[in-house]
């Protein structure tokens, strides 16, 4: 296996790593170490080019320096990528080698799931090293993330829903999902508790069936989720899908979801506050995740308490985002930048 330390101004490390024999090429980014060791998921996706994965594990592990920040944690970004197909590159082998890389990094990284991976190939990680979180089983294991995500979404919608509306209560609100998955299924199921009428789509139609069955929800196109007309946006599948073409589209009052990097550029964020719809930042509204992962990294005996006490402090994050972006009139997602910034530099200072 070589590891081979990849130039950047913008990150503190980066690798690439290949081991050959196990056909492995991959990614180790950290962008930040200032509040803690860099934490992020482990990505395997058939990449284009070696240049995608590594703008893909810059543009990530940046992503979870915000997160990690907003979410109050003691840890820094960080992110990790393979370049494969999941369902027929990933062998034993392969995952091992890419495990001793993070080993080599002495505890200044630590992964989890992200997409293509499972608790089952955290747990062939972790035969190599202890940085590893998302284990389904042992003393501190965090197990699958996705309640928790979506548990943070939803005191994001509310949050959200009653900085726009004066009220936190969905009971009659049309609610637009896309993506039906692990998030976006149990997000559903707590709006459909607290009273909302949900319109749904996913490219697996299986999903969309079994969602109109057990939500009474209605189902749309995958493309035709942006033109709906509803009180509230709830993106819960892929990235980039607030763009130009989507933006003119929406006919909604919110946008809060849990999808990663919803925004295809900053810019979008400016076309949303412009155009008077209200976007919770995404990587504020889905920290979730995040907080169920740090307590395994951190050893935390008292989960729920813990969770609950992270929870609660992520949305008064959000509510103070929400009412400053409103103050200075400018995009939420400025000003959540603007605050973990401010919040790292404060911690440099100190
Ligand atoms: P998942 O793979 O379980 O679900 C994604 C769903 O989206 C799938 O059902 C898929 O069929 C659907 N989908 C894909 N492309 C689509 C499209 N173009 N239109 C409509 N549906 C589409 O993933 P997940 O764990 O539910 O994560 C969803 C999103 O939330 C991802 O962006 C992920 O990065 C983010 N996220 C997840 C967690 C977590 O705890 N799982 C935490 C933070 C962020």
């Amino acid at each position: 296996m070589t590891v081979t330390a990849v130039a950047s101004t913008t990150h503190e490390e980066i690798y690439r790593v290949e081991a050959r024999a196990h056909g492995l090429v991959g990614f180790i980014a950290l962008h930040s170490t200032q509040l803690g060791p860099a934490a992020g998921g482990l990505r395997m996706r058939p990449y284009a080019s070696e240049a995608d994965a590594l703008e893909d594990v810059k543009r990530l592990s940046e992503g979870m320096t915000y997160k990690n920040a907003a979410a109050g944690l003691a840890l820094g970004g960080g992110k990790a990528v393979i370049m494969g197909d999941p369902a027929s590159q990933k062998t034993p082998e392969l995952l091992r080698a890419m495990a001793r890389a993070i080993q080599g990094l002495k505890g200044r990284y630590y992964t989890a799931e992200d997409m293509g991976m499972s608790p089952a190939d955290m747990a062939i990680l972790a035969q190599e090293t202890p940085y590893v979180a998302g284990l389904a089983e042992g003393e501190f294991a965090s197990g699958d993330p996705s309640p928790i995500t979506a548990r943070g979404i939803f005191n994001a919608i509310r949050t959200t829903q009653a900085h726009k509306s004066g009220s936190k209560d969905l009971t009659g609100l049309t609610i637009s999902v896309q993506g039906l998955g692990h998030v976006g299924w149990y997000l559903c199921e707590l709006l459909s508790e607290a009273g909302a009428s949900l319109i749904v789509t996913d490219v697996n139609q299986a999903q969309v069936a079994k969602a109109t069955q057990a939500f009474g929800a209605k189902a749309v196109a995958p493309d035709a989720i942006y033109g709906v007309e509803a009180d509230i946006f709830a993106p819960c599948a892929i990235g980039g899908i607030l763009n130009a073409q989507t933006i003119p589209q929406l006919k909604v009052a919110v946008v809060c979801g849990g999808a990663n990097n919803q925004l295809a550029s900053p810019e979008d964020a400016v076309a949303l506050h412009d155009a008077d719809i209200l976007y919770a930042p995404d990587f504020v509204a889905n920290g979730g995740g995040i907080i169920n992962v740090a307590t395994e990294i951190e050893r935390i005996t008292n989960r729920s308490a813990y969770v609950a006490e992270k929870l609660r402090a992520l949305d008064l994050t959000l509510k103070t985002i929400l009412a400053q972006a409103k103050v200075e009139d400018q995009s939420p997602d400025a000003v959540a930048i603007s605050t973990v910034l401010a919040k790292m530099a404060r911690q440099n200072a100190a």
